[in-house]
């Protein structure tokens, strides 16, 4: 079956996503748009993924717990994982990792909602920054929670495993990679012959609700569910 989806979306939990990404904001512009499936991938955070969910299930959307790892190395690392449960246990091991504290004034707040768009509080950590785990770190925890990780934006220059590194590590455990949503396959696979052996995943890295996608990219499931798509990556 193939299904529309939008894997990496910001909500008002990272610092440099707006304000109106509350959790009812994101799921009802993913219906608006007739998506299937979404993803919440905050930085280095997953304390608004729970009430996504909860708004995801009542609407009829999917909706994978996922987080956006920054790793030593300032590449960013999209994790996805079965249940809110897997997501939350990884944050732990991140935030073990995450040094410092948050400058709302400089870097922007950290809202944590619940699914009415409560406000529960404020995250003080510097989500903005890089946790202190190399990349194969990262996906080696990721998928021992039974997790997949899917290097994020690597046709951009900065932040992405193939500007940051040069090259995929060839022995990580990793299927798929993001292009951003303009991003040009055709190009990057001139230039990284080695890249042909991965999925290449569409995503709008949404920060603002007017970016998140629309039916435009879509992938094949054998099973409409958190798992069944967990599997494609
Ligand atoms: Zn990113
Ligand atoms: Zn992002």
């Amino acid at each position: 079956m193939r299904i529309a989806v939008d894997l990496h979306i910001h909500s008002a939990l990272s610092p440099c996503g707006d304000s109106d990404m509350t959790p009812n904001n994101i799921v009802n512009m993913a219906c608006l748009k007739d998506l299937d499936a979404i993803a919440v991938t905050d930085h280095n955070s997953a304390e608004n993924v729970e009430a996504v969910m909860k708004l995801g299930i009542e609407k009829g959307i999917i909706v994978l717990p996922g987080m956006e790892v920054q790793s030593r190395e300032e590449v960013h690392l999209l994790c996805y994982f079965a249940s809110p449960d897997r997501v939350l246990a990884f944050q732990e091991g991140i935030y073990e990792h995450l040094k410092g504290k948050n400058r709302p004034d400089f870097f922007g707040q950290q809202v944590i909602m619940d699914e009415k768009d409560r406000v529960k509080g404020f995250n003080d950590r510097l989500l903005i920054g890089s946790v202190e785990l190399s990349v194969e770190q990262i996906v080696n925890m990721a998928t021992s929670l039974g997790g997949r990780v899917v290097p994020a934006h690597i046709d951009r220059k900065t932040y992405s495993i193939i500007s940051n590194l040069g090259f995929i590590p060839p022995g990580l455990d990793i299927k798929s990679v993001e292009v951003s949503k303009r991003g040009s396959v055709a190009g990057l696979l001139r230039q990284y012959s080695q890249l042909k052996g991965y999925r290449i995943i569409h995503s709008s890295d949404a920060h603002r609700l007017g970016d998140i996608l629309e039916r435009e990219f879509f992938v094949e499931v054998k099973e409409v569910s958190v798992s069944g798509i967990l599997a494609q990556l």
